[in-house]
């Protein structure tokens, strides 16, 4: 390892005013403020790697095929691993690191002839690597043998892959994976389907894909199919519960293609992790991370596997450009969600989703403030984690701009739009700019008085907004007000409710109420006793915010240090926080935090040092 500080001057200073071209086909997008990358790109990459559950770490190369675009040297992402050797077309190779970025990390910068095909990098990632998590046999469902994930998005490839790390970089890739020979490695790639005796698992990932897309599992797997194209990958005490809550995958699958065309990433499979994974899923290419947290018994909160599925379309087939258009992933993919369960399930179901959704929308504007620039669908992350800036606007604000096109325009008439859409861009990428171009080329915009760069570029909730009506959420409210009045908390009124009509319940409860009212309703309902993550989660913030927690809290410690998962730990930790008892938060988080992966600790860190 060397630095040469006058060549990365000049590089960097150099790099303020390239651009890259993220795709032949497609005209120039501003360079990715998050990625260190320059002109010559990653087309193939060929990973090597065997992963050592001892020290956990990743150990091996990776070799690349490059297009140098004429330039003299390629620029890699990198935060974290340890650099051994680096080949240029098989012959060592000088490298050079730059100032490491708390953000970023550094960029690894590799002298190239404008000819050359391949860079080979020799490397080793940190035990405390961002994007993995190792977890101890304890950590996991079985208790007897170890765990790895990797989660990659938004930036954190590069801290186990040296890697061109831009959602608007996609190349292909190999690998071939080590593990003990006991456990089972998948990756977001063609997999197997049992396990390999020799512990050696080989990946083709044909498909060209951006890096934080990218991603692998390690652990005690088995596989059952859920129909002819889909499957369930889980640790065996799992795998049968998961298949059972996940049998109507077929069925999206097919209500998808119905919608926007024909699936591109030939088989669709979801992998169940720990309950560590700090998001509700991931939808890396043809197979989808899930929180265990979504088998609730009752496949309820199958909507999951919807919006991870619809990604297979928005993010994954047509890529936000960079991360401050983030909503242009997962706006369009939480509109594609509720698609697909009105599909499966009915409108009337598909609309007590969007009123949750809307509920939540103005609760998160209300939290951040109604001119703050995070609440526009457009951001700058300029200087920041994207991490950091990402939140319910994306999905929630998204999905309303894109209903109102839905509504305003016509279903039959739009519902062409996106086929053409997503046909036309297919592993390209887009940004807010282009896409509002391209709506107004194929849309009458402005004459519906859709104010799209309202929606865009401007805070808040515009006027707009289109309203869900749910009929099944006004009885519940009605019964609410009733039960509320007498303090009779009726078991009859409420039979045969969804739990998202038990969510919605809860979610009528004022924060002003008093601790015995909630426990009389605990006692009726049982809700600290639900198996269901939502539920659960609500309620346990109504409980601390409403001063019935002390009664409760074993319970409430148990969830947080046996859930990874963000969405739930953070409305958690800020009721503790907002009712005077950050040392109560403290201690738990400090007793979950060796089960919550990076993504999880860090936010909830954030929120407790303020
Ligand atoms: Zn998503």
């Amino acid at each position: 390892m060397n630095k040469s500080l006058c060549f990365l001057i000049f590089l960097f200073a150099a790099q303020a005013c390239k651009t890259v071209q993220d795709d032949k086909s497609t005209p120039m997008i501003r360079k990715d403020i998050h990625s260190y990358a320059e002109d010559a790109v990653i087309k193939q990459l060929i990973l090597d790697l065997e992963a050592d559950f001892e020290n956990r770490v990743l150990k091996g190369s990776g070799t690349y095929q490059i297009e140098t675009n004429g330039a003299d040297y390629i620029v890699l992402d990198l935060r974290g691993p340890e650099i051994f050797t680096v080949l240029v077309d098989g012959e060592k190779a000088d490298f050079k690191l730059g100032t490491e970025d708390p953000i970023l990390g550094q960029a690894l910068v590799i002298p190239v002839k404008p000819g050359s095909k391949t860079v080979s990098i020799f490397y080793q990632t940190r035990p405390d690597a961002d994007a993995l998590q190792w977890l101890s046999p304890q950590q996991t469902s079985g208790h007897q043998y170890p765990f790895l994930f990797s989660q990659g998005q938004a930036i954190l490839t590069r801290t186990w892959i040296p890697i061109q790390d831009s959602p608007g970089i996609r190349f292909t890739y190999q690998a071939t994976i080590r593990v003990p020979k006991e456990l089972m490695a998948v990756m977001s790639a063609r997999n197997v389907q049992v396990k390999n005796p020799d512990g050696i698992y080989r990946f083709t990932m044909l498909q060209p894909v951006p890096a934080y897309l990218m991603a692998l599992a390690v652990g005690d797997l088995a596989f059952k199919a859920t129909g002819a194209r889909s499957g369930v990958y889980a640790e065996p005490s799992v795998l049968e519960k998961a298949a059972w809550e996940f049998g109507d995958t077929e069925a999206m699958i097919a209500a998808a293609e119905q919608l926007y065309g024909p699936y591109a990433w030939e088989r669709y499979d979801l992998l169940v992790l720990p309950p560590s994974f700090p998001f509700g899923g991931m939808e890396n290419p043809r197979l989808t991370f899930a929180t265990p947290t979504v088998i609730a018994g009752d496949r309820s909160l199958v909507s999951l596997v919807a919006h991870e599925l619809a990604h297979s379309w928005s993010g994954n087939l047509v890529t936000n450009a960079d991360w401050n258009d983030f909503w242009i992933n997962e706006g369009f993919t939480t509109y594609f969600e509720r698609r697909i369960m009105e599909a499966l399930y009915g409108r009337e179901y598909s609309e007590m989703l969007a009123s949750l959704a809307l509920a939540e929308l103005h609760r998160l504007v209300l939290e951040i403030g109604p001119q703050s620039k995070d609440s526009h669908l457009h951001l700058d992350l300029k200087g920041r984690n994207p991490d950091d800036g990402m939140n319910s606007i994306a999905y929630e604000k998204g999905y309303f701009f894109i209903r109102l096109l839905e509504e305003k325009i016509g279903r039959s008439r739009f519902d062409e739009f996106l086929k053409k859409y997503f046909s036309e861009h297919a592993f390209q990428t887009m940004n807010s700019e282009r896409l509002l171009e391209y709506m107004k080329r194929h849309l009458p915009l402005d004459s519906l008085q859709i104010n799209a760069e309202e929606w865009i570029y401007h805070p808040g909730i515009p006027a707009n907004c289109p309203a869900p009506v749910s009929d099944r959420f006004d009885k519940v409210e009605q019964a609410y007000r009733q039960m509320a009045a007498s303090q009779h908390w009726d078991t009859l009124l409420t039979s045969g409710w969804s739990s998202h009509e038990w969510v919605h319940f809860i979610a009528q409860v004022p924060d002003t109420v008093h601790p015995a009212q909630l426990k009389k309703m605990d006692q009726a309902y049982r809700f600290s006793e639900s198996g269901n993550g939502e539920i659960l989660d609500i309620w346990f913030e109504k409980a601390i915010r409403g001063g019935y927690s002390p009664e409760i809290l074993e319970r409430i410690e148990d969830f947080l240090v046996h859930i990874g998962r963000r969405k739930y730990l953070m409305p958690l930790y800020k009721a503790f926080k907002a009712t005077g008892q950050i040392e109560t938060a403290r201690r738990i988080f400090n007793r979950a935090r060796p089960n919550y992966h990076s993504v999880s600790a860090n936010s909830v860190e954030q929120l407790l040092k303020e």
